[in-house]
């Protein structure tokens, strides 16, 4: 049985110019947590994401000040962005014809059919899609009574909102069914995609901290790509936005669906190890922290089993006494003093990304 099963066939839309749904990448995406009318900070924080391969951005609206700064966030940025509304449905006339790329708001929360009409008039004219963001925390009361915050009860409201939009005639629609514990969130995406071929947006929500946020949302969005479910992620950590788009990237690569930069592998270290290997690995992993080559890093901690256990990695360094190595596939390149390790191997990688960047020149 593959690890990956086949990918559910959806409807596709666009937010700005990154395509969602069925054969499209699954994309990586991440919300700020600046103020969003501080418009300074928020783009210093969306150029940040982008630089480390965030692919959409999504952006609490509060209120009418953050609305407008939209604006002037979308003339910096490059990355389409996604209003964040809840309840008041000016916030999100204001978002679209700021610029937004798309609308996250739940229709049942608006109120007034002539409300939800009005915003989704507003997204067609300015043909963008609304996300539909269901949360266990914050359903619709009547649903909560009856079913509780259950993934039933989760999915019910997606169902319900879908079609609220739907019967007004617009099907540019993304939702999201994020609960804070994993069983919950996989079932209710599991349950939903059954029912609607509408996009989805996976995460776990308010996972937690470092450990328990990525742990959790490997696992949740992990079991959900496996099962072929899932357009858009989300990783959602109590951290720099930043370490969610690399979590995100990585629970893509663990999978074997999409990569982004080195793969960078590294031994645990035992006592045979006469390095400070913890120290080097964090360097390596913040020098190639933006770098766009694909290949595979190793860094281990001795000569005598470095080289062999990492001959997959296309280079590598191994720590010895005082001294290092140098490999590639497995074979010793050259000895290296250990102060210049680190050094030498970014060199290395920097030479092999501009040969095979001249190379695809010349074939091209
Ligand atoms: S590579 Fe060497 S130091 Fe690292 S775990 Fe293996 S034996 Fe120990």
């Amino acid at each position: 049985m593959p690890l990956v099963q086949k990918r559910r066939v959806t409807r596709q839309i666009s937010i700005g110019n990154v395509k969602i749904g069925s054969e499209a990448p699954i994309c990586v995406q991440s919300m700020t947590n600046t103020q969003t009318q501080d418009v300074k900070a928020t783009t210093r924080q969306i150029l940040a994401l982008e630089k480390v391969g965030c692919e959409i951005i999504r952006v609490a609206v509060p209120d009418m000040e953050a609305a407008l700064a939209i604006e002037k966030i979308k003339q910096q940025i490059t990355i389409p962005i996604i209003a964040d509304i809840h309840f008041d449905y000016r916030l999100a006339l204001a978002s679209a014809r700021a610029g937004a790329d798309a609308l996250r708001i739940n229709p049942g929360n608006i109120g007034e059919t002539k409300k939800i009409r009005a915003v989704v008039d507003c997204a067609k004219d300015h043909g963008i899609p609304i996300r539909i963001g269901v949360n266990a925390g914050s359903l619709e009361k009547q649903i909560e009574q009856r079913l509780g915050t259950t993934a039933e009860a989760m999915v019910e409201s997606a169902i319900r909102n879908i079609k609220i939009l739907e019967d007004l005639n617009f099907y540019d629609i993304k939702v999201s069914l994020k609960a804070s514990d994993v069983s919950r969130t996989v079932k209710a995406y599991q349950l939903l995609s059954l029912k609607t071929n509408v996009p989805f947006h996976v995460g776990v929500t308010e996972a937690g901290g470092l450990y328990a946020g990525i742990t959790k949302s490997a696992i949740g969005i992990g079991m959900l790509l496996a099962q072929g479910l899932g357009d858009t992620i989300r990783v959602s950590l109590t951290r720099d936005p930043v370490e969610e788009i690399r979590t995100g990237f990585e629970i893509l690569r663990a999978l074997g669906i999409r990569s982004r930069g080195p793969e960078l592998i590294s031994c645990p270290t035992c006592g045979r190890c006469k390095i400070d290997l913890f120290k080097i690995a964090e360097k390596v992993e913040k020098a190639l922290l933006e770098h766009p080559s694909q290949i595979k890093v190793a860094i281990m901690g001795c000569i005598v089993n470095g080289p062999g256990e990492a001959k997959e990695a296309d280079i590598g360094i191994a720590g010895g006494d005082g001294m290092g190595i140098l490999f590639k596939k497995g074979k010793v390149i050259r000895k290296i003093h250990q102060d210049q390790l680190v050094d030498q191997l970014l060199g290395e990688i920097d030479n092999m990304t501009k040969t095979s960047e001249e190379l695809n020149g010349t074939k091209e």
